[in-house]
């Protein structure tokens, strides 16, 4: 992904003045890349993120992604937000089969898929459990099962393991660094947690506000990669 002089502003209303949540954004992201962004409450973050994913049109600057602009939603790039948006009244295995049916997939493939993500976040068993009657890690473990059913080249994550107590963090750490390995997507995450960039991210971007922007990038050594 390439992003280009990436700037945005959220216009005033009433009650509100206009926010320049964005300015002079540059960056590349490789395929295979696992980039942790930090930085401040309102430094622009999830502005960002939702730009990658094509949830919101930059005011200026471009985006591409393997050559094309990015200019709305698409099954290539999946979006996981720190609480979990599940259809209440689908069980587990629906919420996940629900993508690829919505698009056509062959009824027995978007099956096969679906069991195949269930298994790989460890809910195989849950299949048939309600959102309700799930913690809120294997919630999580849901969405991302389902971000990643759709065989999407990026998984945009929002501070996806904020809500989670300290034990449960770090099984999705694990987890998320065990998909990132098996399946090798370019992950973008954002996180208030020094320690887990350092230890999930191939790549950290720091970013400051007033205007939202990129102050540092650093590559982390391989040593730190290694199991
Ligand atoms: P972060 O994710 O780093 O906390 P955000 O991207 O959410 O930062 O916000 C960046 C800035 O834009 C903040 O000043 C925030 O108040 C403002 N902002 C975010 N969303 C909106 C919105 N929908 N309307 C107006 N201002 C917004
Ligand atoms: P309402 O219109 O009453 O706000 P929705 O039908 O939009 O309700 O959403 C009902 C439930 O489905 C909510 O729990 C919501 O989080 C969930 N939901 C909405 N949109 C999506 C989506 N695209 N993917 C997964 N879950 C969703």
């Amino acid at each position: 992904m390439t992003i280009r002089d990436l700037s945005l502003r959220y216009e005033g209303t009433d009650h509100s003045r206009e926010t320049l949540a964005l300015s002079g954004v540059n960056l590349d992201i490789m395929e295979g890349d696992f980039v942790c962004v930090l930085g401040p409450s309102g430094c622009g973050k999830s502005t960002l993120l939702n730009i990658m994913a094509g949830l919101l049109q930059a005011t200026e600057g471009t985006i591409e992604m393997l050559g094309e602009p990015v200019t709305g939603v698409d099954w290539k790039r999946a979006v996981v937000f720190q609480t979990p948006t599940l259809y209440p009244w689908l069980d587990v295995y629906k919420n996940v089969a629900f993508g690829p049916d919505v698009r056509g997939i062959d009824k027995k493939e978007a099956e096969d898929r679906a069991k195949t993500y269930l298994n790989l976040v460890g809910l195989a068993d849950f299949a048939h459990a309600r959102p309700y009657e799930l913690s809120g890690g294997m919630r999580q473990r849901v969405a991302l099962a389902r971000a990643l059913v759709n065989d999407p080249k990026m998984l945009l994550m929002d501070e996806p393991f904020g809500a989670l107590d300290a034990f449960t963090r770090n099984t999705m750490q694990d987890l998320i660094r065990k998909i990132w390995k098996e399946t090798k997507k370019t992950v973008f995450l954002i996180t208030h947690d020094v320690d887990e960039a350092l230890t999930l991210g191939t790549r950290i971007i720091a970013m400051s506000p007033r205007p939202g922007r990129i102050i540092k990038e650093a590559e982390i050594g391989f040593t730190l990669q290694m199991e």
